[in-house]
């Protein structure tokens, strides 16, 4: 085994969602750093892996453990990096400890796996051509509300991470300020006994929360469906300069100022510009 730092993701719930690789690495490196030990003995028990090699790396002491992985590794060791669950580094420790490693000299591996985000986003139906994965929102109402202030335009999906305890708040503010139309996915418990993906438009959201308890309990990942108005807007507005533009110009031409005016791709407007002449 190459001595690097294994950047390993491990089960978001159920421990069967861990790769073949992800348990070599683990049986095999000379130690573990671990977000949560008693939850990392867990998994190592599960799978029947020693357990005498974990180093304790959290928020509070991750300069130290840095420090440590990067004396390990100057040793000859490699170390095999976990979150309580997914992926390092992604809403997780781990980014601090990556920018040690790498800057000591050493070779950074990901070991890709499980990630609520990306579990979510894949089950939600929403559309994911592009999505913004945000995290945590401030617990602060004041910072949420500015925070989200400054999102509400994006076309993308915008995928955040939630709390329990201010799933209720979160949804109340998403829907003041993205509005009740856009689509929301809430995706709790991800491959967890009460699994539950619920999709609504954000004016249902608080009421099917409060619907039952249940639906308030667990892990929570939620999506909303980026904003599209403005788009739609602002290509019909593009979409009636270019006709008017092909009235008095050939085509290519016609195009071409289209999209100095608009700032629109020359390739979109070509295939509007087909389709108009088309029509005629
Ligand atoms: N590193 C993790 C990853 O790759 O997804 C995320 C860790 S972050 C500290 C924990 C948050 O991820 C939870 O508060 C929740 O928003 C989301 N999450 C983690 N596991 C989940 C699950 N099984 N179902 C839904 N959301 C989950």
């Amino acid at each position: 085994m190459e001595c690097a730092l294994y950047v390993v993701a491990t089960p978001i719930g159920n421990l069967r969602d861990i790769s073949l690789r992800a348990l070599d690495v683990l049986a095999s490196a000379g130690a573990v750093a671990a977000e949560d030990t008693r939850n990392t003995l867990h998994l190592l028990n599960h799978y029947g892996l020693a357990a005498n090699r974990l180093l304790a790396l959290h928020r509070h002491n991750e300069r130290d453990a840095a420090e440590k992985i990067v004396a390990l590794l100057a040793q000859g060791l490699p170390v095999a990096m976990v979150s309580d669950a997914g992926t390092p580094a992604i809403s997780d420790p781990g980014a601090l400890v990556v920018e040690a490693v790498r800057a000591a000299g050493h070779r950074v591996i990901p070991v890709p796996g499980a990630n609520a985000a990306v579990a979510a986003l894949s089950a939600s139906g929403l559309p994911a051509p592009h999505f913004l994965f945000y995290g945590f929102l401030p617990g602060k109402p004041s910072a949420r509300r500015r925070e989200l202030q400054a999102l509400a335009a994006l076309p993308y999906t915008l995928v955040f991470y939630e709390a329990p305890h201010r799933i209720l708040e979160c949804v109340s503010d998403l829907r003041e300020i993205f509005g009740g139309e856009r689509q929301i996915a809430l995706a709790r418990e991800l491959t967890k006994m009460f699994e539950h993906i619920h999709r609504c438009a954000l004016a249902e959201a608080t009421d099917w929360l409060n619907s039952d308890p249940d639906n308030r309990r667990g892990e929570f990942v939620l999506l909303v469906s980026g904003e599209t108005a403005r788009h739609e807007e602002l290509a019909e507005e593009t979409a009636r300069i270019l006709a008017l533009l092909l009235k008095e110009l050939p085509l290519k031409q016609a195009v071409h100022l289209a999209a100095e005016i608009s700032g629109a791709g020359k390739n979109e407007l070509y295939r509007r510009a087909l389709e108009i002449k088309g029509r005629e």
